[in-house]
């Protein structure tokens, strides 16, 4: 069997594939994706298909294209959290206005984009395994095309093959930095439904929350006033949730929803996680979801896919070009994704982490009590500015019973910032990695006794 080369080969057909193969593609190199789908499946993945107002998008593909073809709902100005132990929902207002997608044809349109700025796309090509140099090297990969063996050899393999990729498992990782420190306890397990109904909604301006018991939510994205992308999950420490049933039932208590209609439906798992520490090895990189790059509270990860995955297909350009693939090669790929939303979901992962020492009952009390935008901005790290006199005086009513719980909220939040300071310090290189790693392990100790959760790491 001969290999097919390429500079390129991406595994893996969803948003960082996508994002990936335009970008490596336009700059001119031999790029081929790799898709266990046959082509007419493409796109069609698990996903709430809703993207937050301030999200955004590398300008690699015809953007414009992309919008006016999938973002169905572009007028979503809230999230709206439905508060199950009372009637009084808490509502947070967008910065900017968020959309809810077409999935599948959004999938379409990114893979139509990667092939007309220059990259092959093989589909019903499921890869199997990596080839390796003796150095260790990814040199390549191989699989099954309708069953017949093949075989491809690259510069750079691109891992976007998603959430508990396989490519992980069969790469020999040793004596390089790249995050083997993953487990499924760090993932979330989802399902999704979009459903028809007979007569429009009236909030098809915001996107719907209701927390379950297994740490996890229920949501409702209006895809257009009749179409709704309705789904639920659960964090996989967890008991096992019967998220059919759940999902059925909660739309028979919602008498707006007339006569609802299943027209589609899937599920898969996303990561609950920080990022990778590290996710680049000797021509190797990881993107999106192979990579962690997900919020790990809103379980949001089509942005942190795209944008890491462009970040990537760069480092690999200058990579490829300057004839050195290896680790310290595409080691800045780790600092772009720092620099940037990782530290953030790092330190929202913390949060997640306290909420593990609690109980579902437990959290919505404080998240009840403690006013909204302030419980958002606290989490985002940033200063929504004082309370007034009479606002602090309910507040400190309302989270009678729970001071303890917030204050040790307050040290987290602490912890947090120092956290964020800490990613802004990434190492420039593989060498300064085990000093930075063995300091942020120190902090995340010291959050885990402040909460009384178990280490998650
Ligand atoms: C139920 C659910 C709801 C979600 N809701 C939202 C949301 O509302 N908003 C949001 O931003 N994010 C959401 N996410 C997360 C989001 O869908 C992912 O973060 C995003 O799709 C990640 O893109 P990706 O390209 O990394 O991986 P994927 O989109 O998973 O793409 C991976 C691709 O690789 C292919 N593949 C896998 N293994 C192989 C193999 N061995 N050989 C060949 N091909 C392979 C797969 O077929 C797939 O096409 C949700 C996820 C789930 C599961």
């Amino acid at each position: 069997m001969s290999a097919e080369s390429y500079d390129v080969v991406v595994v893996g057909g969803g948003t960082g594939g996508a994002f990936a193969a335009a970008t490596t593609a336009k700059a001119g190199l031999d790029t081929v994706i790799l898709e266990r789908k046959p082509a007419e499946d493409a796109g069609h993945i698990a996903c709430g298909d809703a993207i937050k107002g301030t999200a955004t998008f590398p300008e690699v593909i015809d953007l414009d294209y992309l919008k006016a073809e999938s973002f169905t709902n572009q007028s979503v100005m809230r999230a709206v959290f439905e508060n199950p132990l009372t009637d009084e929902d808490i509502e947070i207002g967008f910065r900017g206005p968020g959309a809810v997608l077409d999935r599948k044809r959004y999938g379409e349109v990114i893979l139509e984009e990667a092939e007309r700025l220059g990259s092959e796309i093989h589909y019903d090509t499921v890869v199997q395994d990596v080839t390796q140099a003796a150095d260790g090297t990814v040199t390549g990969v191989t699989g099954t095309h309708k069953g017949k063996a093949v075989d491809y050899d690259a510069e750079v393999v691109i891992d976007a093959a998603g959430a508990l990729s396989i490519l992980q498992e069969e790469t020999d990782f040793a004596g390089t930095h790249f995050d083997t420190n993953v487990r499924y306890s760090q993932f979330c397990s989802a399902y999704r439904e979009v459903i028809e109904v007979d007569e429009p909604v009236d909030w098809d301006d915001a996107i719907v929350f209701k927390p379950t018991e297994q740490l996890g939510y229920l949501w409702y994205f209006p895809r257009t006033p009749t179409r709704i992308n309705v789904g639920v999950g659960f964090q996989m420490d967890q008991p096992e949730m019967q998220m059919i049933s759940a999902i059925e039932k909660d739309i028979e208590s919602r008498p707006d929803l007339k006569n609802p209609t299943v027209v589609d439906k899937l599920g898969a798992a996303v990561p609950t996680r920080r990022p990778y520490d590290s996710a680049v090895a000797p021509g190797y990189v990881a993107v999106g979801d192979a990579a962690g790059h997900v919020n790990p509270t809103t379980g949001g990860g089509i942005p942190g896919a795209a944008k890491s995955a462009h970040w990537a297909a760069k480092r690999a350009i200058a990579a490829i070009e300057a004839g050195d693939v290896s680790e310290a090669a595409l080691w800045e790929y780790n600092r772009d994704v720092m620099a940037d939303f990782g530290k953030h979901f790092a330190a929202i992962d913390c949060y997640n982490i306290w909420g593990t020492a609690h109980d579902v009952e437990e959290l919505t009390e404080i998240v009840s009590a403690v006013p909204a935008q302030h419980l958002a901005d606290a989490m985002a790290g940033k200063d929504t500015g004082p309370m007034g006199l009479s606002l602090k005086l309910r507040t400190i009513k309302d989270t009678f019973g729970h001071w303890d719980d917030l204050l040790d909220l307050a040290r987290v939040r602490r912890k947090t910032n120092a956290l964020v300071d800490h990613y802004e310090r990434y190492p420039t290189s593989p060498e300064g990695f085990p000093a930075w790693q063995s300091f942020r392990d120190d902090l995340m100790d010291e959050i885990y006794e402040i909460s009384g959760a178990d280490p998650k790491y």
